[in-house]
């Protein structure tokens, strides 16, 4: 699909940061942003890259009233010979449109989602960090724009590419975090939303998130909304567990987001002889084997941090060390591997 590149007058370009270790996550944007239309009847049109500025919408828009919208998340890396790396667009292209088709939205054909990406990444390439650990985050999304109460699909939508450049995720140490397993709130029903991008899902865990730093953890790490017994996964990451050399993690049941870091770290681990079990986690199985010393390590996968180690897991009122409560050897090996293949410093052969 043919995209049209507006022309960018030089007094809308704005000051890049000079001190990339300050850059945090999600505060600056870039110049340019890609926007295209879908309306009933026409489909696609107007796909345009234009200079970054506010959207003049009605307050009666749909998205503001029954959060009809979709998301995505990844990243491009600027790599030492100076070429750009995208990791596995087209899978967040297919995740989008899965989420799109449970949210009654029409679908970005890929070319449109990843071609206008690729394109948007290259005219702001100068604006990709290059210090050890930063990149460039890239967020699609789409919203629901026809200004009427009823509730339905709409019949206009805004899909649209912001960009920005993010500092390093461990900019003071690859240190473990402390997880809080949520009894009282639940993320996701069968049924529901759960395994799709939307901003509704992440609106309702603010609740769990706050009483949970309150209480001094840094995530909560959601059970099944049917039982209330089996690991789900955290708030923007999907979690693991090793017991030695076998690595186990959650099924994909429709209720948890399939993780891009998540098959990643999969296929990766077992094309490092490692074994792999997707299987459901009971909490209270997975309590006792880490008071056991069954489990030697948990950590997290999310294009955020890519791999996060879990040094404290608490339930109810009891807390319990992972392994020593430091890093394990392969929570490291992982994540330099997959670190390592993102930004080219190893061949990306899984
Ligand atoms: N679960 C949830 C709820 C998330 O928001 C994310 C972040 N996208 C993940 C898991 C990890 O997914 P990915 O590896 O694709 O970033």
């Amino acid at each position: 699909m043919e995209i049209r590149v507006a022309p960018l007058p030089a007094e809308q370009k704005k000051q890049k940061a000079t001190d990339e270790t300050a850059l945090g996550f999600g505060r600056l944007f870039t110049d340019r942003m890609l926007v295209a239309e879908w309306k009933v009847g026409q489909g696609w049109v107007d796909a345009r890259i234009e200079p970054y500025a506010p959207f003049s919408l009605d307050p009666a828009c749909a998205v503001f009233h029954y959060a009809q919208e979709i998301f995505e998340g990844l990243k491009a890396y600027k790599w030492s010979d100076g070429s750009i790396a995208l990791f596995r667009p087209e899978m967040n292209a297919r995740r989008f449109n899965h989420s799109a088709e449970r949210l009654c939205m029409p679908e970005v054909p890929e070319d449109l989602f990843v071609g206008g990406i690729e394109q948007l990444v290259a005219l702001e390439r100068d604006w990709i960090p290059a210090s050890e650990g930063t990149s460039l985050y890239i967020r699609p999304t789409m919203i629901a724009v026809e200004p009427v109460l009823g509730v339905k699909p709409s019949d206009h939508y805004y899909f649209y590419v912001i960009l920005s450049p993010v500092g390093a995720y461990y900019a003071a140490g690859f240190n473990p975090v402390k997880i809080m397993v949520e009894d009282t709130y639940v993320r996701a029903v069968p049924g529901g939303t759960g395994e799709a991008k939307t901003g509704g899902n992440y609106a309702s865990s603010l609740k769990a998130g706050l009483e949970a730093k309150k209480k001094g953890f840094d995530q909560v790490l959601w059970l099944d909304g049917v039982h209330r017994r089996y690991i789900e996964e955290v708030g923007a990451m999907n979690m693991l567990f090793a017991y030695g050399k076998t690595i186990v993690t959650s099924p994909l049941t429709g209720t948890i987001l399939n993780g891009i870091t998540r098959d990643s770290v999969l296929k990766l681990a077992a094309s490092r002889g490692y074994t792999i079990e997707e299987r459901l986690i009971d909490v209270n199985d997975l309590m006792a084997d880490i008071r056991a010393g069954k489990v030697t390590e948990a950590f997290g996968s999310g294009t955020a941090a890519v791999v996060s180690p879990v040094g404290i897991l608490a339930y109810k009122d009891e807390s319990v060390t992972v392994g020593d409560g430091g890093v394990g050897p392969i929570t490291r090996e992982l994540y330099d591997a997959l670190t390592g293949i993102q930004t080219g410093r190893i061949p990306d052969t899984f």
